[in-house]
């Protein structure tokens, strides 16, 4: 079990393109179910508080959706309320859910083009905006009206991004850039006497729109490539394929951490879903429902983005209804020590886990590795173990210093640990980037327990 390392430029692009993305079709699905209900009923003030937080379900860490999940638990009141619902009321309310936090259209359209602006590409709505009437010529009242309707949203969207304490879309500042200059051409020409047809200067916007839209397709093979993550952070010992070329596409499975059964409204929570390996996913964790079994689990996302919207959280604005418990953790300290190598009892060496360790920082984890069956599965790993001791052995204190030399004498530098490690173990050094490489965390385990004085 590794983390998934995102640093801000990998979490802004994220959260921008998977927000753009939800905003349109599932947002509005959201909002359409949400007016039709009634507004004494149990759904209803259950939905309230989803519309509420809808931004914080659609790209808020994993901290942030357990948070949202403790609410649901702890406030009783709702939850009572739930309880009220029949088998068949519940069921329902959830295909709902289903339908609205949609998995299967945002895994099954390859990429999808942000909607954000489809009332000024479509033919229909854009008559609706210019004033109904298919007039010839545009008028000065015409364009007024679109810009008006174009600053709307640009208003908007900066003003949900301040809610949310998102970094402001850089979306609008490339359709800012790109479209003002195209207002501005139209509204001189006409002030100057000059005719224009609405088509032709429609064409232009869509033109200009398109064009920005194309650059900011979303899917699940985008969101793979942006995570930039190479090996299975469950199990660290597969490495994901991805394959994205001639139209033949293969990309790794997204499991829904928290599962999408039990909570249809994670349905598309972009941090939500985890890339890993078919093993771990089909074979064993399965339709494991990880709240329903246990009490501890540990999602591999790590990264730093605090939404300022649950900074105002409290139990009584959030809630949802949650009958299992959640456990919130602790991160996943760097120096922990999960493997380590030690004599079965016919004296072989053999890798297990190093519970002491795993126990003294976190219990979440001791669960994870139990659903993956890592120290079964790593037993196949037992002759790179005692590759890795081997070698190990022969690192005295002279080998070292004379290895430090050498690679001074290359870079002209002393080697930095990081260098050090990869000249000597052939793997990454650092928590942050053990994604990249199958097995690292299990070298780095076994480093430190022979040779803690260098690692
Ligand atoms: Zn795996």
């Amino acid at each position: 079990m590794i983390n998934i390392h995102l640093n801000k430029e990998m979490e802004d692009y994220i959260v921008e393109r998977h927000l753009l993305y939800c905003l349109g079709e599932p947002r509005r699905k959201f909002y359409k179910y949400y007016s039709g209900l009634n507004a004494t009923s149990k759904e209803h003030a259950i939905m309230k508080i989803l519309k509420e937080h809808l931004v914080t379900i659609f790209i808020g860490s994993v901290d942030d959706i357990e948070t949202i999940m403790k609410y649901e638990r702890t406030e009783k009141p709702i939850i009572s309320k739930l309880g009220k619902l029949s088998d068949k009321e519940l069921a329902q309310f959830f295909r709902q859910q289903k339908n609205i936090f949609n998995y299967d259209s945002f895994s099954s359209s390859y990429k999808n083009k942000p909607t954000i602006f489809n009332d000024l590409l479509d033919n229909s709505r854009f008559r609706i905006i210019i004033n109904g009437k298919k007039k010839r010529n545009l008028t000065l009242d015409h364009l007024d009206n679109l810009k008006h309707h174009f600053d709307l949203k640009t208003l908007l969207y900066n003003k949900l991004c301040d809610q949310n304490g998102i970094t402001r879309l850089k979306i609008i500042n490339d359709m800012n850039q790109l479209c003002n200059p195209i207002f501005k051409k139209y509204n001189s020409l006409l002030t100057g006497g000059v005719k224009v047809s609405i088509t032709d200067f429609h064409v232009k916007l869509i033109k200009a729109l398109d064009q920005i839209l194309e650059a900011y397709k979303w899917g699940p093979y985008d969101y793979i490539e942006a995570l930039e993550i190479i090996t299975c952070p469950y199990c660290n010992r597969q490495y994901l394929t991805f394959f994205d070329k001639f139209r033949a596409r293969r990309k790794p499975d997204l499991d829904h951490f928290y599962s999408k059964s039990d909570f249809p409204f994670l349905g598309i929570s972009i941090f939500n879903l985890v890339p890993c390996c078919k093993v771990c996913n089909q074979s064993f964790k399965g339709s494991k429902k990880f709240i329903k079994t246990k009490k501890y689990e540990r999602s591999p996302y790590r990264h730093e983005i605090i939404l300022n919207s649950l900074n105002n959280l409290s139990s009584s604005n959030v809630i949802y209804p949650c009958i299992y418990p959640i456990a919130r953790h602790s991160r996943l300290p760097d120096d922990l020590q999960i493997f380590k190598l030690k004599y079965d009892i016919s004296g072989s060496l053999v890798i297990g886990l190093n519970f002491a360790d795993i126990i003294r920082s976190t219990h979440d984890l001791l669960y994870n590795l139990g659903v993956f069956h890592i120290e079964d599965v790593y037993q196949i790993h037992n002759n790179y173990g005692r590759d890795l001791f081997d070698n190990i052995s022969m690192y005295t204190d002279d080998y070292i210093a004379d290895t430090v030399k050498l690679l001074q004498s290359n870079h002209m530098t002393v080697p930095s640990k990081k260098d050090l490690y990869k000249f000597l173990m052939g793997n990454q050094y650092f928590s942050h980037e053990f994604s990249d490489q199958v097995l690292s965390q299990l070298t780095r385990d076994v480093t430190r327990q022979f040779i803690p004085k260098y690692f």
